[in-house]
């Protein structure tokens, strides 16, 4: 088993570039947001409850997110791996994670950072919110998301450099350029399908 983590703030292509890795290494994808805007749009409790954190560009709930999350690892025992996308957000997710996959006799094997510039992640989510139809996209929720990500997320990346999984790849040349950084340090682990 292989397991990924893309790391980097709202905006950095993390989406883009999981749809990419799932292509070509065939791993299972698990984005939090996708997996939210889902529950959100079903009406669900879970849903009506993160939608209140989600349009105030807040992170949700971590035991909210945690539950989500080992729940959507068990509906797949036969993947070759996991990517995850937007999660883990907070320490305290990096920690649940661990435990998860200790669980399973499996572990996080590489964490790569896409490393974008403050100013083009505001245009490139502005640039989004045009068409996305997502409600945080708007300019005052995206200033507050970006905020949140560097108040509680951005020292996630300590945390995984302390065990030294962290690879750190420039995210801001164009999609193929970017997918091409990654491919490059995830071939060292595992071979394209
Ligand atoms: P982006 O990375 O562009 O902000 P996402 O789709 O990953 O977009 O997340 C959208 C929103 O969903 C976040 O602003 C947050 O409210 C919520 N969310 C997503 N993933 C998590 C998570 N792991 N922990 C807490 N909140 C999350």
């Amino acid at each position: 088993m292989f397991n990924l983590i893309l790391f980097g703030p709202p905006g950095s292509g993390k989406g883009t570039q999981s749809a990419n890795v799932v292509s070509t290494y065939q791993l299972q994808h698990i984005s939090t947001g996708d997996l939210l805007r889902d529950e959100v749009g079903r009406q669900t409790p879970l849903g009506v409850e993160a939608k209140r954190y989600m349009d105030q560009g807040l992170l949700v709930p971590d035991e909210v997110v945690i539950g989500m999350i080992s729940s959507k690892i068990d509906e797949s025992p036969e993947a070759r791996g996991f990517i995850f996308d937007g999660f883990p957000r907070t320490r305290a997710q990096a920690e649940a994670l661990d435990k998860l996959l200790e669980f399973k006799e499996t572990e996080i094997h590489l964490v790569i950072s896409l490393i974008v510039p403050e100013q083009e992640l505001t245009r490139r989510l502005i640039g989004r919110g045009a068409t996305s139809g997502r409600s945080d996209d708007t300019e005052e929720v995206i200033v507050k998301r970006i905020k949140e990500y560097y108040a509680k997320t951005e020292p996630v990346s300590d945390y995984y450099n302390a065990h030294s999984k962290l690879e750190r790849v420039k995210g801001d040349g164009n999609i193929e350029e970017t997918f091409r950084l990654i491919t490059k340090e995830i071939d060292k682990y595992l071979l394209p399908v």
